[in-house]
């Protein structure tokens, strides 16, 4: 026994370990979690893969990276004078500035001195007999901590296809999710860019610019809405700063916590004038409009989903030109809105210029990479460069990447193998003191807001627990089965749980993941909130502490 440890072995809150939290991840939930643990007087690391901040805006530097949520809706809300002091250029600003907006506020609140660069967990351990966590790095290093925080991101986890021969090929290839920090050049190139979900859009789009020629290969269509972005004018900057309060306020207030709150008609109730009219409307208003701000039977009746559908539809005959290429690039296995709806900027001309060609491979499948490009049943194509735009292992993968284990040795990837299960997304049962920040089940939509409800949440909690002398807390089983109930509730009626994708835990690239499962609560987040405050107003009676 050390001098640190009680006669069971156990160490007192701040002693018999190197920190009283770890937090893996320096993107927006973890900056602002150590920002916040620090204010609670804990020592507090944070271990970081990349070289800098940011997370996703560090990784994706592909060209074309930018925001779907207005920049003034997605930031941080906490400091009313980080808000004056930071000035968007762009209603959807692209990925650069909000990397300098990240390091900024890192400078600003100096968050470096505490974060850990180019190191990534590689396993994380719960000590029964200390209640701490052990973290071991790549690098062989260990670090033990009372609490574990995992901030690890929802979309951070890249998946390469399964293809024969990836690895053979002798030109540039790069994954969207680890772009290079050198610049890349397509000028006269041939390119080919592999998927087409919001990242490959945003990608397709921005390459075709300068392009030599550039193949595209897409698997499933996704039904795409232009963002509308532009530069914000002086006065629109003005009204922006001075309108914070309701900007976040009505953030609050809404389903998925953007800006846009559905239309509370029904799809087939007004006129089909009335109805194109206003489709016409949300078409041309700026980003998530025609998603989140739909009519309010959208997403649950299929008649409806089935008209707005054809009505987009119809805009993506409109603007290309080829009929053969505009049918292919209309989606027929699912309906507008219930996979992400990727934003766009002339994606759909980009298919006009005579140097764009798309494969369907449905239809002629990717048969392997080869040295020299990329071989399908049909066709043998040469490359200068392959592009993969083929998206993450979402919400559960970074965490299978991390070999976590709770009480008595159980593995969380084992845990969930029949299925996720979560205390409001934030702790699993027997894992005692670990807290995931917008891990599954917690509500997502525009992400930050989330984020900031997550941590204040968590560092609520560690206040109550450092106030009562508490060195342990786990969520109840019991509490647990509630909450997932909720989740399988909340999914109920929805067109987009009956469709595979990342949302629904499907991703045909990673192992074990073909089925469908609950990756996500899909309820809203006022009632996300209402329930995480109600278990922090009654003594968090649904965790057990000691
Ligand atoms: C291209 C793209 C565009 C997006 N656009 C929007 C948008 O417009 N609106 C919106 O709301 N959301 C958007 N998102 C979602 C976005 O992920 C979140 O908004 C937000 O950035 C999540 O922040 P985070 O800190 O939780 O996770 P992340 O930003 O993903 O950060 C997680 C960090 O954890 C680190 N990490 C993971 N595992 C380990 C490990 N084992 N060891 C050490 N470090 C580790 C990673 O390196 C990463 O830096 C977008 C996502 C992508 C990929």
């Amino acid at each position: 026994m050390t001098a640190t440890q009680d006669a069971h072995g156990r160490a007192a809150a701040g002693q018999g370990q190197d920190y009283d939290a770890i937090i893996i991840g320096a993107g927006i939930s973890g900056m602002y979690q150590l920002l916040r643990l620090r204010e609670l007087g804990m020592k507090v690391r944070v271990f970081e893969a990349g070289t800098g901040v940011g997370g996703t805006w560090y990784w994706n530097r592909y060209p074309g990276a930018r925001f779907d949520s207005e920049s003034y809706s997605y930031q941080y809300s906490f400091s009313k004078e980080l808000l004056q002091e930071w000035s968007w250029k762009e209603h959807f600003a692209p990925q650069p500035e909000t990397l300098s907006y990240l390091n900024y506020v890192a400078d600003k609140f100096d968050l470096r001195k505490d974060i850990q660069f180019r190191s990534r967990v590689k396993s994380a351990h719960y000590q029964d007999r200390s209640r701490t966590w052990q973290i071991t790095l790549e690098d062989g290093s260990t670090h033990s901590a009372r609490f574990l925080i995992t901030a690890v991101g929802p979309l951070s986890a890249p998946t390469m296809p399964r293809l024969e021969g990836v690895g053979s090929f002798k030109g540039e290839a790069y994954h969207t999710g680890t772009w290079p920090h050198h610049p890349v050049s397509f000028e006269g190139k041939r390119v080919a860019v592999i998927g087409t979900g919001a990242t490959g859009v945003q990608t397709i789009q921005e390459v075709a610019k300068t392009v030599g020629h550039l193949t595209v290969f897409q698997r499933t269509p996704n039904w795409c809405k232009p963002l509308k972005n532009g530069k914000i004018t002086d006065e629109e900057q003005k009204k922006i700063k001075s309108s914070y309060d309701e900007i976040f306020k009505r953030c609050d207030e809404t389903y998925s916590c953007f800006l846009h709150t559905p239309d509370p008609r029904r799809t087939l109730e007004v006129t089909p004038e009335e109805r194109v009219a206003f489709l016409e409307k949300l078409y041309e208003t700026p980003g998530f409009g025609m998603w989140q701000g739909n009519f309010s039977d959208m997403l649950t009746d299929r008649e409806a989903n089935r008209v707005i559908s054809e009505f987009v539809a119809q805009k993506i005959r409109q603007r290309v030109k080829d009929q053969k290429v505009a049918d292919k690039l209309i989606p027929k296995n699912h309906g507008f809105g219930t996979r992400r709806v990727p934003m766009e900027t002339h994606y759909y001309e980009v298919y006009n210029q005579p140097n764009v060609e798309l494969i369907d491979i449905k239809e002629t499948p990717i048969e392997r990479i080869t040295p020299k490009g990329i071989k399908t049943t049909a066709r043998e194509f040469e490359f200068d460069m392959i592009i993969y735009a083929t998206g993450f292992d979402a919400v559960t993968g970074s965490f299978d990447r991390i070999d976590i284990r709770g009480a008595n040795g159980l593995s969380l990837k084992d845990k969930w193998k029949g299925g996720i299960e979560t205390f409001v997304g934030v702790q699993v049962d027997g894992f005692p003191n670990m807290m995931m920040l917008v891990g599954p089940h917690t509500a997502l939509g525009n992400i930050p807001r989330s984020i900031e409800f997550n941590v204040d949440w968590v560092t609520s909690l560690l206040k109550f627990m450092k106030e009562n002398g508490l060195t342990l807390a786990e969520a109840k089983r019991e509490a647990v089965d509630e909450w997932t109930d909720f989740v399988r509730e909340k999914a109920k009626g929805l067109l987009s749980n009956e469709i595979d994708s990342w949302m629904t835990g499907v991703n045909l690239n990673v192992d074990g993941k073909s089925q469908r499962t609950l990756a996500r609560y899909s309820g809203s987040a006022p009632d996300y909130r209402a329930w995480c405050d109600r278990v922090a107003r009654n003594g968090y009676r649904e965790l057990a502490m000691a």
